[in-house]
């Protein structure tokens, strides 16, 4: 047996769905396109560091001759409905980039033991652009919704990169997307125009990139304020957006079929609301947050400002004293999204209270908030 194939076999033996190899030459098409996108990517520019230098696998790891794709399809529990209105199926996985503590985690350290132990210099690398390295390595072919899709696994998979130092024998690249030719299910799910075309992804129109990119303090030149007709749309989603997946003909046996339960899902399920992730203690950050959201949000004031979006969007007015309360938040951006909340919420009370804040708020943008909210009510 070659190299090539006890790779891809202890890939599968390791439990990943799908294992390919091609070269680790630059990406030069992901990056013509993304630079070519104009303000759709100019946050890629912002980014600390040489914006698209992940294109060129061998800046990440000098030497680079192959890479190892690998794809797990992590929809084989089921994922609690309550739950996966508000937090996207791969962050309940727990597989996106796994933290070494964890099951994923374990098993990417076995994966990549074992390259090493067969004499290679190995980069598991979470930069290279994974899904054009999927579909080089013949292992996915891509939705007219940009995911990535390994056959009858559907897109609910995650995909997973190692650099290494040898030539490979290398599988065919997938050149063509295995979509119905008349198929929209995906642009007509989408609630904001994100997939403006086939295979054209706006991501700052995209509901899960406003939930995690609107982080200034990452470096990207992104307001913290979401845009309020992009709020309007968010319904009880704090972290990710799955729509454009589960209405895809491609995942319905993933959507429809019955899975067993996962017991640690259920256990978050039960105790998790969107009052609790805006009021909550440190504790419940780390218990009930953490363990399935720990990627792209490290501090709890954008859990709770895009928690007081969604109680604003469900318009319950039984959400009215926590949204009080949240105006009294030592963060600016959770009193000027629960301000917005209480505007959608509406209600004599809603007002007072914001008529209160306003006299004490000492920030310029949450005074706006507060003004456009209490305008929103007066309508
Ligand atoms: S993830 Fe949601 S918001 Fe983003 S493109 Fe898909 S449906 Fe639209
Ligand atoms: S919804 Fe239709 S067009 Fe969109 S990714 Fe699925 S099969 Fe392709």
């Amino acid at each position: 047996m070659s190299l090539s194939s006890d790779i891809k076999e202890y890939a599968l033996n390791l439990g990943f769905t799908r294992a390919g190899l091609c070269p680790a030459d630059d990406f030069t098409d992901h990056l013509r396109e993304t630079a070519g996108r104009g303000d759709d990517y100019a946050f890629h520019l912002h980014r600390p560091g040489l914006p698209l230098s992940d294109c060129h696998p061998r800046r990440i790891m000098p030497g680079a001759r192959s890479i190892a794709v690998l794809a797990l399809d992590y929809a084989r529990v089921a994922f609690p409905e309550k739950l996966s209105r508000m937090v996207g199926r791969i962050y309940q996985a727990r597989c996106y980039n796994p933290p070494a503590d964890s099951l994923n985690g374990a098993r990417l350290e076995l994966m990549g033991r074992f390259l090493s132990g067969r004499g290679l210099k190995v980069n598991y690398s979470q930069a290279v652009p994974a899904r054009p390295a999927g579909a080089r390595a013949g292992i996915i072919d891509f939705g007219r919704n940009t995911f990535a899709y390994a056959g009858r696994h559907g897109s609910f998979i995650v995909l997973y990169t190692f650099l290494l130092d040898k030539e490979l024998d290398y599988d065919r690249p997938t050149l063509k997307s295995r979509c119905p030719p008349d198929c929209r299910a995906c642009q007509e799910a989408c609630p904001t125009g994100a997939l403006a075309a086939p295979f054209i992804l706006k991501p700052l129109l995209c509901l899960a990139f406003n939930a995690w990119k609107t982080q200034p303090a990452t470096g990207n030149g992104i307001s913290a304020y979401i845009p309020a007709a992009i709020r309007e749309k968010m319904a009880a989603h704090i972290h990710g957006c799955d729509l454009c997946q589960a209405a895809c003909p491609r995942n319905r046996r993933k959507v429809e079929d019955r899975f067993p339960e996962d017991p640690f899902l259920k256990l978050l399920d039960d105790d998790f609301s969107l009052s609790r992730v805006l009021a909550m203690p440190e504790s419940f950050f780390e218990k009930r947050i953490r363990p399935i959201m720990y990627n792209y949000i490290q501090e709890p004031k954008y859990f709770q400002r895009n928690a007081a979006v969604a109680l604003g969007n469900q318009g319950d007015p039984d959400s009215g004293p926590e949204l009080v309360r949240a105006l009294g938040s030592p963060h600016d951006i959770v009193r000027g999204h629960a301000a917005w909340a209480l505007g959608k919420i509406g209600g004599k009370k809603s007002a007072a209270a914001l008529e209160a804040a306003l006299n004490g708020e000492p920030d310029g943008e949450v005074k706006r908030e507060m003004l456009s909210a209490r305008e929103a009510l007066a309508v």
